[in-house]
């Protein structure tokens, strides 16, 4: 089967994400940016930005808009879905978003940043029963009893889909106003408190009863970037990178937020920059190397 392919992924689109697909796109190479449904909610709630050069008391909102119109003038893709999964395969990585794979050479990575409180229990059981992407892992729990925490109505395709293949599923939603959710899915309106097992995912407390349950996926908005791409170097809560944007993993690069303060316009979209052309260049040296072989 073939997968699409691109020289540089983009993950977040946000001002660094954006910053970084137009550099890319200038230089020639194939790109994607892959982001949330709104791109982004952060820029579009800063009411007055002062401390932007040459846009005095500019909305947030404004500029996404003009990001926007940007990046659809240059021909830039973006795809409103969240990536879930990076595997890195030599020079080469293998990413999955909503059950579909794609491929690339390098990567950005303008995840924005996230605190995400996790549940007592989740960072230990995490790939013992415990998973963040229900089309990756849900064919594991063919039959077999399964939960589902949702922070968004995002997570209401990922139950649908685990109604069809799970014997049983159980979903607490976390927001305001359910959607279409399929008849056999059982509806808890309570917390989750905490995820009980050693080994192994054994049941969910939540504030009214233990649930036994063989798998637990947590659906949040987002990803957090060590969950996203195993091995990713973090120092105090944010992605390590040097000075060209590298992280510690090869042909990946990050910028924005999600690489640490100040969390600031101006330097999401200069790292951005950065974090772009970097990634250029390094497909290049492998693209040079690969022909003189
Ligand atoms: C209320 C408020 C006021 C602000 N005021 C100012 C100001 O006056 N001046 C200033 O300079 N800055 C201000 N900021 C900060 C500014 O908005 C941020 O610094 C900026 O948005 C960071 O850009 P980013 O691209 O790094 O991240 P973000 O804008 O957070 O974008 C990250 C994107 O990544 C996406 N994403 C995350 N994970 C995934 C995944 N797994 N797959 C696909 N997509 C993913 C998200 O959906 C999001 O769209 C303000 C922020 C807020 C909240």
């Amino acid at each position: 089967m073939e997968f699409p392919q691109y020289d540089v992924l983009i993950i977040g689109c946000g001002p660094a994400g954006l910053s970084a697909a137009v550099n890319v796109t200038i230089r020639n190479k194939k790109t994607v940016v892959y982001g949330g449904e709104f791109c982004s909610p952060k820029l579009s709630k800063a009411p007055h930005i002062n401390n932007y050069l040459g846009f005095w008391d500019v909305s947030g909102e404004e500029l996404r808009q003009k990001y926007l119109k940007h990046v659809e003038e240059l021909g830039i893709k973006i795809e409103y879905n969240k990536i879930e999964n990076i595997y890195p395969m030599g020079n080469s990585f293998n990413v999955v978003s909503k059950g579909n794979m794609l491929m690339c050479t390098a990567i950005v990575l303008a995840v924005g940043v996230q605190n995400p409180k996790y549940l007592p229990g989740e960072e230990e059981l995490l790939g013992k029963g415990v998973g963040y992407c229900a089309t990756c892992d849900g064919p594991l729990y063919k039959g077999k009893k399964v939960g589902v925490i949702g922070y968004s109505r995002e997570a209401e395709e990922d139950v649908n889909f685990l109604a069809d293949l799970a014997g049983e599923v159980v979903y607490l939603p976390l927001y305001e106003g359910l959607g279409n959710i399929k008849e056999s899915v059982q509806v808890a309106k309570e917390k989750p408190k905490s995820l009980l097992g050693k080994e192994k995912l054994q049941a969910l407390e939540t504030e009214g009863e233990t649930l036994e349950l063989d798998g637990l996926f947590i659906i949040r908005e987002t990803v957090p970037p060590a969950k996203l791409l195993p091995g990713l170097k973090i120092e105090r809560n944010s992605i390590w990178v040097d000075r060209k944007l590298a992280t510690n993993i090869k042909g990946v690069f990050a910028a924005g937020d999600c690489t640490g303060a100040p969390y600031q316009l101006a330097k999401a979209v200069g790292e951005g920059a950065i974090a772009g052309l970097s990634a250029v260049s390094y497909v290049d040296q492998l693209n040079k190397a690969e022909v003189k072989v």
